[in-house]
């Protein structure tokens, strides 16, 4: 998983909002913070799975989905670290 001064700004803060898109990490977070995202993981979505696998196999191509999803999964988690601290 590459990374970026964004991203490193925002394992801090999940109001960072700087993305490049050469930066697979940047594109993860994108996918992360999507309302896609947000139906597929939260417990308020619809549960609905299959638009955010779609955002991630577009923004992410060439990378295993697995590690793909993981890297999605752990910035919505990281983002969720940060809810009540800030
Ligand atoms: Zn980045």
């Amino acid at each position: 998983m590459t990374s970026c001064e964004h991203c490193t700004k925002a394992s801090t803060s999940r109001w960072h909002g700087g993305y490049q898109m050469h930066c697979a990490g940047c594109r993860a977070r994108a996918c992360a913070r999507s309302l896609a995202a947000f139906h597929a993981l939260d417990a308020k979505g619809s549960g609905d799975k299959e638009p955010l696998r779609a955002m991630v196999r577009r923004l992410l191509p060439g990378m295993p989905e697995i590690d793909a999803r993981r890297a999605v999964r752990d910035w919505w988690l990281r983002d969720r670290e940060h809810i009540g601290i800030e």
